[in-house]
C-alpha cells in the first residue's frame, strides 16, 4: 500500500491534460492542494494498525493485503466493513471522502464483465481483462473515480434519438485492437486527482442505443481526454486555523476522438448489459452514501448543537426537537444501510426478473434498502442546512474577515460584540462562526448540499428502484383480506418472512 506522499509524486509526473479558468494546470498545484489532502487520508488511515480491519482487506485475487477502497466485496462484512469505513473517513475530514467512487465502479464492472462474457458464450474476455486491469489497480493502491453521468441533452429523447449524437458517451468506431469514443462526462468527482477513470454508461439501453452500452478505465491523463476542472475551496484561514480543511474537484471529461485498446475496454455493445451496469454502479454507489450520509448528520448534529450553545439556547424545546430530527434521519440512513450489507448476496434485483444470481460470486447491498436509505438521507440536506440557518441567525452570513479581528482598530471590538455564551471562550465562538459560514454560506458550502442531494442520483431515480422493486401486489392483497375484497390474502406477506424474503 501506498503512503500520501507516493501517491501525490505518482500524480506529478503524470501528463497536463486539466484546464482551470482557461489555463492548462498540474495536478498538484496550490488549487488542489485541499482535495490532496483529503485523498491522503485514505492512504494515511489504512496505514494504521488499528485501522487494519475497517480501512483494508485481502485481495481475493492475489492474496496481498490492500486499501479496502480496492477491494471486491466478498462476504457480507465485507460490505459492513465499507459503510462503517466511509462513515468514519467522512468524519475524519468534515465531507466527503472522495474514493468511494474507484470502489463502487470496480465492484459494478467486475460483476457485469463477467456476465457479459456469459451472455457471449465466451465471444468476449472482458472479465479477465477487468481482472488484470485490477490486479494493477490493487497493488499499485490507485486512486479511481467513475464516470456515469452524461450530459443527456434532451432529457424526454433516448440516447440514439439525440440530435447531438454524441449527448451520451458512445463507440463511435470499432478498431481491430480497440474502440474510439467521443462524448462528455460531467460532475466527475476527484477526476483530476485520480489516477485512473472508470467510464460506465448512465441509464438503460435500447437495441439502438448499443453503441452507449460502453465501459472502459484509462488513466487520467489518457490521450483524447482532456479534463475541464471546478476546485471547491473554502476561504484560505491566514489566522484562524481550521483543524481540518478539507476541498473538492469536479471535472467535465471530454472525449475526443479517444482510443481505447480491448484490454481496457470492459463493455462494447451489450445494450442490456449497459443498463445493469449503470444500475448496478448507482446500487453500490447508494449503498456508499449510507456510510458518508450519516458521517455528515454527525457533523451537522454536532454543529447544530454547538449553534445552540454559542447562541445560550440549548435548553429551548425547540433545540431539542431539531437535534431529534438529524439524529433520526442520519440513523435510519444508517440502518438502511446496514440492512442492505446483511441482506447482501451474489444476487441482483433485474427488472421483470426479481432476485437472479449474478457475477462470479462477489457480494451485492440489497437493492431497496440502499435506495430508501439514499432517498430518506438525501432529501433531508436542504432541511438540515434549514435546520442550521434557523438556530443560528444572521451572524453567519455576516461574520467579518479574519484580518478586521487582528487590526487594533476593530478587532477588540470585534470580539466585544462576538461574546454571547459567557460560558465559552470568545475566540471559540468566533472560529465557530467562521467554520459555519464555510459550511452554510460559502460556494462550496452550496456545491456539497447539491452532491448531497444529486449524488448516486436524484431522489426521483430511486423512487422509480423502489417502486418497481418493491412488491405492492402482496400489500394489495392483505389489504384485500383485511377489507374483506375478493382476492385477499392473508398469508401472502407471512409467508415471505417465514423465507426470510423482504
Ligand atoms: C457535486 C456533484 C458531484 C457529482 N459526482 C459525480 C461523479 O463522481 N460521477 C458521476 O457519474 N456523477 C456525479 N454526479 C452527477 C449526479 O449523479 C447527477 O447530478 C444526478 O444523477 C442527476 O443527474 P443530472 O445532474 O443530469 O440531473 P437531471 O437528471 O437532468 O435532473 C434534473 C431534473 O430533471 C428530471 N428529469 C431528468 N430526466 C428526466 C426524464 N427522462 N423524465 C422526467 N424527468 C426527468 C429529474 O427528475 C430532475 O428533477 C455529481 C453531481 C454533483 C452535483
Amino acid at each position: 500500500m501506498r503512503t500520501k506522499e507516493e501517491y501525490i509524486k505518482g500524480l506529478a509526473k503524470m501528463k497536463r491534460n486539466i484546464y482551470y479558468d482557461g489555463r492548462l494546470i498540474d495536478r498538484t498545484d496550490d488549487l488542489q492542494k485541499e482535495t490532496l489532502d483529503v485523498m491522503g487520508v485514505t492512504f494515511e488511515e489504512a496505514l494504521k494498525p488499528e485501522n487494519q480491519e475497517l480501512c483494508t482487506a485481502i485481495s481475493h485475487l492475489t492474496g496481498e493485503r490492500i486499501n479496502r477502497f480496492n477491494h471486491i466485496h466478498q462476504n457480507k462484512q465485507d460490505l459492513h466493513n465499507k459503510q462503517d469505513m466511509t462513515r468514519m473517513l467522512c468524519q475524519k475530514v468534515g465531507g466527503c471522502i472522495q474514493r468511494c467512487m474507484g470502489i463502487d465502479g470496480t465492484n459494478a464492472i467486475y460483476n457485469v464483465s463477467y456476465e457479459a462474457d456469459k451472455a457471449n458464450n465466451g465471444a468476449t474476455q472482458y472479465h479477465e481483462n477487468f481482472k488484470k486491469w485490477l490486479v494493477r489497480f490493487q497493488t499499485d493502491d490507485l486512486v479511481g473515480c467513475c464516470a456515469q453521468t452524461d450530459t443527456k441533452g434532451d432529457r424526454m429523447l433516448r440516447p440514439a434519438d439525440q440530435p447531438n449524437p454524441s449527448a451520451y458517451v458512445r463507440i463511435k468506431e470499432r478498431l481491430k485492437d480497440g474502440i474510439v469514443v467521443e462524448g462528455c462526462k460531467l460532475h466527475i468527482s476527484e477526476a483530476s486527482v485520480a489516477d485512473e477513470v472508470l467510464v460506465v454508461p448512465t441509464r438503460a439501453l435500447r437495441p439502438e442505443d448499443k453503441d452507449y452500452a460502453v465501459a472502459f478505465a484509462v488513466p487520467g491523463d489518457w490521450d483524447g481526454m482532456k479534463q475541464v476542472v471546478t476546485i471547491h475551496n473554502f476561504r484560505k484561514r491566514e489566522h484562524y486555523k481550521r483543524g481540518f480543511m478539507p476541498g473538492y474537484t469536479d471535472s467535465y471529461l471530454l472525449f475526443e476522438d479517444c482510443f481505447i485498446p480491448w484490454e481496457r475496454v470492459f463493455l462494447a455493445g451489450e445494450h442490456l448489459m449497459g443498463g445493469v451496469c449503470a444500475l448496478l454502479f448507482a446500487l453500490f454507489h447508494r449503498h456508499s452514501y449510507s456510510g458518508c450520509k450519516p458521517a455528515i448528520g454527525d457533523i451537522i448534529l454536532g454543529t447544530a448543537a454547538l449553534t445552540a450553545e454559542v447562541n445560550n439556547i440549548q435548553k429551548e424545546s425547540h433545540v431539542r426537537e431539531k437535534l431529534a430530527e438529524i439524529i433520526m434521519t442520519s440513523e435510519l440512513g444508517y440502518a438502511a444501510g446496514y440492512t442492505a450489507s446483511d441482506l447482501g448476496k451474489p444476487e441482483l434485483y433485474i427488472p421483470g426478473m426479481g432476485f437472479v444470481p449474478f457475477g462470479p460470486g462477489s457480494y451485492i447491498p440489497h437493492s431497496i434498502y440502499c435506495n430508501v436509505g439514499r432517498c430518506l438521507t438525501g432529501e433531508a440536506v436542504y432541511r438540515e442546512a434549514e435546520i442550521l440557518c434557523d438556530l443560528a441567525g444572521g451572524v453567519v452570513a455576516t461574520f467579518p474577515h479574519e484580518n478586521d479581528f487582528k487590526n487594533p482598530e476593530t478587532g477588540e471590538l470585534l470580539l466585544k460584540y462576538t461574546r454571547r455564551n459567557p460560558k465559552m471562550p470568545v475566540e471559540d465562538q468566533a472560529n465557530f462562526w467562521r467554520y459555519l459560514g464555510d459550511q452554510l454560506c460559502s460556494a462550496t458550502g452550496g456545491i456539497m448540499n447539491l452532491g448531497n442531494y444529486h449524488g448516486g442520483g436524484s431522489p426521483i431515480m430511486e423512487q422509480i428502484a423502489i417502486t418497481t422493486q418493491y412488491d405492492i401486489e402482496s400489500r394489495k392483497k392483505l389489504v384485500k383480506y383485511l377489507a374483506g375484497m375478493s382476492g385477499g390474502d392473508s398469508d401472502v406477506l407471512a409467508n415471505k418472512i417465514r423465507e426470510g424474503k423482504k
